[in-house]
């Protein structure tokens, strides 16, 4: 299923004529944004502001510091800080509403009611499977690489290429990188080089953006790396899948933040033969779970089936509440029943 409201020209047309005049617009991502939540919500950001909207980019939560290079980025504002009186007010005065990289509004966390029950116009942009249907306009291809494929394509739509600046573009940019794996992921079509090529033409400097992401690091994150795969990373090869289990002592013990743990999973799907991976970090309330899969095995389905979440059908999320041994012991009871499937393929 594809939703593009701008291949009806009646939609397309309602859509250009609330953007004509200078509007209220409050922009929001899913909970613990990554590269790719952050950076079409900037970029967007950026491109809005210039058309003379008020724009203001409310996150969820926090966001780790890998980050927080990105333009305008100074002034988001975080729902879980003590501007939330301030973003309460902004939303329930917003004349459109953004909704970018999620698909159902139990992913913005304590703003979803303020969402939900907003006044403005909203509009989803997003690439996620199973969108809810809560969006005015909606923008949506479960086949892009990344939200921020989608923003440079409306914005592209719009006739608005030549206003993407360098420092939006390397917002954009930073999305495609993380989204696609830095390109190497099955999503990762000619039309996502297409549009890192027209980033790159604007004046992304592509090794800078991957150094800010990836090379980055602090010490203690990469003897945090060290320590997880040397220690942790298990591989059994009668499922083709490999998993990891981190808990709370031992995120506290590498003095782990918020944030450091992401992209860690992926490690996971390195190992030869491995057809899913999953990385169990066990956190305050919850057990946060991610899985990522190569081919035709969806990790989204069975996040959603067996551990509330969803996502892609190789990059999904889900959480469970009954503690991490317990979560671990569930996830191995299941792999018989899908035994099949995690070996078919080469
Ligand atoms: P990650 O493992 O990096 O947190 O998430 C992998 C992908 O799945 C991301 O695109 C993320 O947005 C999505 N995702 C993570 N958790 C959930 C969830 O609970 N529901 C849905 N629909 N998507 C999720
Ligand atoms: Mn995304």
């Amino acid at each position: 299923m594809q939703e593009f409201f701008t291949d009806s020209v009646q939609k397309l047309r309602e859509f250009k004529d609330l953007l004509a005049s200078p509007k209220k617009i409050v922009i929001t991502t899913h909970q613990n944004p990554d590269a790719d939540a952050l950076g079409s919500s900037l970029g967007l950001a950026a491109y809005l502001t210039k058309k003379n909207h008020a724009v203001t980019v409310i996150t969820p939560t926090d966001y780790p510091e890998f980050l927080q290079w990105m333009s305008g980025e100074e002034q988001v504002i975080n729902f879980e800080s003590e501007k939330q009186e301030t973003a309460k007010r902004l939303i329930a005065e917003a004349e459109m509403i953004f909704c970018l990289d999620f698909s159902a509004l139990n992913r913005i966390k304590g703003m979803e009611e303020y969402i939900r029950n907003a006044s403005a116009r909203k509009v989803l942009v997003d690439h996620h499977q199973q969108p809810e249907n809560f969006a005015d306009f909606v923008f949506w291809n479960e086949k892009a690489a990344a939200t921020c494929e989608l923003i440079f394509l409306l914005i592209e739509i719009l006739g608005d290429k030549a206003l993407i600046d360098v420092p939006a573009a390397e917002c954009l940019y930073a999305g495609l990188v993380t989204d696609t794996g830095s390109f190497r992921f099955d999503s990762t079509t000619k039309d996502v080089h297409r549009v890192a090529g027209e980033l790159i033409a604007i004046g992304v400097v592509t090794n800078s953006i991957h150094r800010k992401i990836f090379d980055n690091n602090p010490l203690e994150r990469m003897q945090f790396l060290g320590f997880v795969l040397s220690q942790k990373l298990t591989y059994l090869p009668e499922y083709r899948i490999s998993y990891m289990a981190i808990s709370k002592e031992e995120l506290a013990r590498f003095g782990s933040k918020n944030g450091d743990t992401e992209g860690i999973v992926n490690y996971g799907l390195s190992i030869k033969g491995v057809t899913m991976t999953a990385m169990f970090v066990e956190r305050d309330d919850m057990v946060r779970i991610s899985f990522r899969s190569v081919k035709d095995f969806s990790v989204s389905d069975f996040a959603r089936k067996h551990f509330n979440g969803g996502g892609h059908k190789n990059a999904a999320g889900g959480r469970s509440y009954v503690g991490l041994a317990k979560t671990v012991e569930a996830f191995l009871n299941l792999l018989p029943e899908y035994q099949a499937e995690l070996l078919s393929g080469e």
